[in-house]
């Protein structure tokens, strides 16, 4: 568990109506659940800063097309907001204005023995290791992500969806750390040619000379991140010139700086991919204010 005191808990109801502060000691899902037998639901995670979630509209609209994807009823983003609002307000009383926490949204497909959905919402304290990794940075390993998704398998395979099935993603962290490293990223084939494609809870960005910003072209298996959304919006705004396109292995190595960007790490610097030492770059201090505003300052008009 996150953290040494007990997480704020909220119980919702799917289609709306009331709300319930659930007791922390106590089990709040059923055996047959579909997040617990098949991990079919969504999830989003939002930072909490000065008593307030961060990039909201973003996390709102991925959640909203998550649940289209996997045919779970439309969830009325208002009570969300709402819900979420109680919650920040038991946060504060309970941890002060400044404490820092994470905030998930969890969303299943439910219990198999009513078909009704299950909706709940926590906070949190951010755990020690993500703290060190923001500022120390990450070992990074690449591993092939084993599989790529064509026209017709994205009709059905909720690909752009952030579903709870993550089994995969906590095998190739084991797996890494087994071999020293702190994180993983997926790639597409091997080598230094290999085509990059996201962390395994991250976004991938690579700063290079000149002011520009780079990250693998979202869609397919690359999950569409709030975090890198904000950050090229503030980095354009700021000067810099961003784009999403392909990039290889080689790309990220020849890089100035490279980054898994999320939204309670927010930005870990790599320090190192494959064993080769990624060195800091001059303006480590910039790109991570830079992060820091985005995520922080930012939430766009609802669209
Ligand atoms: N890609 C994957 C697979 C993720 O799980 C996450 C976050 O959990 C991200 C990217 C980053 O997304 P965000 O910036 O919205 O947190």
């Amino acid at each position: 568990m996150a953290g040494t005191t007990a997480p704020i808990i909220f119980i919702l109801e799917p289609f709306g109506g009331s709300l319930r502060r659930h007791n922390a000691s106590l089990p709040s899902l059923f055996w047959d659940d579909a997040a617990v037998t098949r991990g079919d639901g969504i999830f989003e995670t939002l930072l909490v800063r000065r008593g307030r979630v961060c990039n909201e509209e973003r996390h709102a609209r991925r959640f909203e097309a998550s649940a289209r994807e996997l045919g779970l009823p439309a969830p009325d983003l208002d009570y969300w907001r709402g819900a979420t609002r109680e919650a920040l307000a038991a946060w504060v009383a309970e941890r002060g204005e400044d404490a820092e926490g994470k905030c998930v949204w969890t969303y299943t497909h439910g219990r198999a023995s009513t078909g009704y959905p299950s909706a709940w919402l926590t906070i949190t304290e951010i755990g020690p290791e993500q703290r060190e990794q923001r500022e120390h940075g990450v070992r990074v390993l690449t591993l092939p992500r084993g599989f790529t998704v064509d026209e017709q398998a994205r009709e059905w395979m909720a690909t752009g969806a952030k579903t709870l099935n993550y089994a995969a993603a906590m095998s190739a962290l084991r797996y890494a750390r087994a071999r020293g490293c702190d994180d993983v990223i997926y790639t597409h084939g091997a080598g230094e040619q290999a085509r990059v494609l996201e962390g395994v809870t991250s976004t991938v960005i690579a700063v290079k000379k000149n002011g520009k910003m780079r990250t693998p072209t979202p869609g397919g298996t690359v999950l569409h991140g709030t975090t890198q959304a904000a950050l090229f919006d503030a980095a354009q705004a700021a000067g810099w010139r961003c784009k999403a396109k392909d990039l290889t292995v080689a790309d990220l190595l020849a890089a100035e700086s490279v980054w898994l960007v999320s939204s309670v790490r927010l930005a870990a610097r790599v320090t190192s991919l494959n064993g080769e030492k990624l060195p800091a770059p001059a303006n480590e201090a910039e790109i991570r204010e830079l992060i820091e505003k985005a995520v922080a300052g930012i939430n766009p008009p609802r669209g």
